[in-house]
């Protein structure tokens, strides 16, 4: 298990303290890393920077040549990296597999993508070239909940508009992202892509870095606000993407049977430790009761235990601070009148451990409802009108997605278009795709990743104007 950094395409020590990574299964210690120092995130985001003077000059097939051949070695170690995913982050080996697979086929579809040039003819008879500039060094820090496959979307994006990355996992899954950034290292150039490893504090120092011309950060809004606020001193361009409290709207016509499944697994996905997972579930008063016993039974049908083991179906929480905060937040439901629907679970005696559990009868003012729960608890809320419903959907500081769930598409599409999120699913929830901008409205992030939107973010326009 590699806990090296990596910086110019080396593997090295980092000379900073060591901390550990803890296998959320079992409370066990899986790693000891020794941290970045400050002597080596400078280090490291110099290479960057001396690489860039060749890397910016690649040409669009050598970068999609280099992709492909990445993306074949990421699927040739899938089982390796599942493994460490799972070990370090706790989903099952199932979801480990897809989402390094999903990571692959993101790395491939990239591929596909051209970075364009506009050809403006000037009333003048001049003609004015648009071209999208790379930007320099990109400052990547990614969270613990899909460590793999989002330090996948912060560092190809910023290869591909030949940028150079610097990568700062979390602290909580490092391993899978050194594992990447150690395939990449065997196909670039040294210094396009290092690793740091550490803590905030060395997030904080990469990211507010003179060198660094660009920070890609994914997590929560309070660190994304404190990114924000150090990039004014050097004018760095900031793309954020943060928490979330997805409200899903299931209209009276909804098919329940379908809906049930897909909700769950929206919610419920990676035990809802996902930015734009179903968090608040509003149901029309006519379907409200059915709805809710079905989503129960599929909870209680969970098997909860180490996602290792074959048989299991839900994993643990990522770690001890989000099991105690979920846990909490479950209490203070049940104790201002939730009513949980879930039956109560025997669950392993270590591991951050809690079963899936659906919450009726709560009202917006319940912190469960309010604030972003990133765990496997879902608060199932009642309504009449949908007048009603957009106006208490849509009273939050977050706005990354939501759902519409009705057999009647035209209507639903009316609805999406009042939610104010920048992602609305109808009749789905999460399911992202490469091709169409993501990002959150409000409080839940700066500018937007995916598609040929998200990947121009990593560039500068530089307009030629050419008079003959
Ligand atoms: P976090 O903000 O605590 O940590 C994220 C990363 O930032 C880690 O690598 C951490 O070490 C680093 N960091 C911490 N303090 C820093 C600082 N001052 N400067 C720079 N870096 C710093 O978030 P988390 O708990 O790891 O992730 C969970 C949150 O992420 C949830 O709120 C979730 O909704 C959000 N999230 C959002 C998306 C999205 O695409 N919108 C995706 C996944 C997770």
């Amino acid at each position: 298990m590699n806990t090296d950094l990596i910086i110019h395409g080396q593997a090295i020590q980092g000379e900073a303290p060591v901390f550990s990574v803890i296998n959320p299964a079992n409370e066990a210690v899986l790693a000891k890393v020794a941290g970045a120092s400050m002597a080596q995130v400078n280090q490291a985001i110099d290479s960057a920077a001396e690489a860039f003077k060749l890397w910016k000059n690649t040409t669009d097939d050598s970068v999609n040549e280099l992709f492909l051949k990445i993306a074949a070695d990421i699927r040739a170690a899938k089982d390796e990296i599942a493994k460490l995913i799972t070990l370090e982050q706790g989903k099952t080996l199932p979801m480990a597999q897809f989402e390094v697979e999903a990571g692959a086929g993101w790395i491939e579809y990239l591929t596909s993508l051209e970075i364009p040039v506009e050809t403006i003819a000037d009333p003048s008879g001049k003609t004015i070239k648009v071209y999208n500039r790379p930007l320099g060094v990109v400052a990547s820090v990614t969270p613990w909940n899909w460590p793999f496959m989002i330090a996948v979307w912060h560092i190809f994006p910023a290869l591909k508009t030949k940028n150079c990355v610097v990568n700062k996992p979390s602290e909580y899954t490092p391993l899978s992202t050194i594992k990447l950034v150690e395939i990449i290292n065997r196909h670039v150039p040294q210094g396009v892509c290092n690793i740091v490893l550490g803590k905030g504090n060395i997030g904080q120092a990469l990211t507010e870095h003179p060198a660094v011309n660009k920070v890609a950060f994914t997590g929560s809004t309070r660190t994304g606000q404190s990114i924000l606020s150090h990039s004014v001193t050097s004018l760095k361009s900031v793309v954020l993407e943060l928490g979330g409290n997805d409200a899903g709207i299931v209209l009276e016509d909804a098919d329940i049977d379908a809906a049930a499944e897909k909700i769950f697994g929206s919610a419920f996905l990676n035990a809802g430790q996902t930015c734009a997972a179903l968090k608040r579930l509003y149901v029309h008063e006519s379907i409200y009761d059915v709805l809710t016993a079905k989503l129960a039974a599929i909870a209680d049908a969970q098997v909860v235990g180490d996602g290792m083991d074959a048989q299991v179906s839900f994993g643990p929480v990522q770690n001890k601070m989000q099991y105690e905060k979920v846990k909490a937040l479950i209490a203070d439901a049940a104790a201002q009148g939730g009513q949980i629907m879930t039956a109560s679970k025997r669950l392993p005696e270590s591991g951050y451990y809690i079963a899936p559990t659906i919450i009726a009868n709560v009202q917006e003012g319940i912190a469960v409802v309010d604030e972003e729960q990133f765990g496997p608890v879902l608060p199932v809320l009642k309504f009449s009108t949908v007048d009603e419903v957009l106006q208490r959907s849509n009273a939050t500081e977050f706005g990354l997605g939501g759902s519409v769930w009705s057999k009647n598409l035209e209507r639903a599409e009316q609805i999406a278009g009042r939610m104010e999120t920048g992602t609305v699913w109808i009749n789905s929830h999460s399911d992202l795709s490469p091709a169409a901008a993501f990002g959150g409205w409000k409080m839940s992030g700066l500018g937007y990743s995916f598609g040929l939107d998200g990947l121009l973010l990593f560039t500068h326009k530089q307009a030629v104007h050419i008079t003959p």
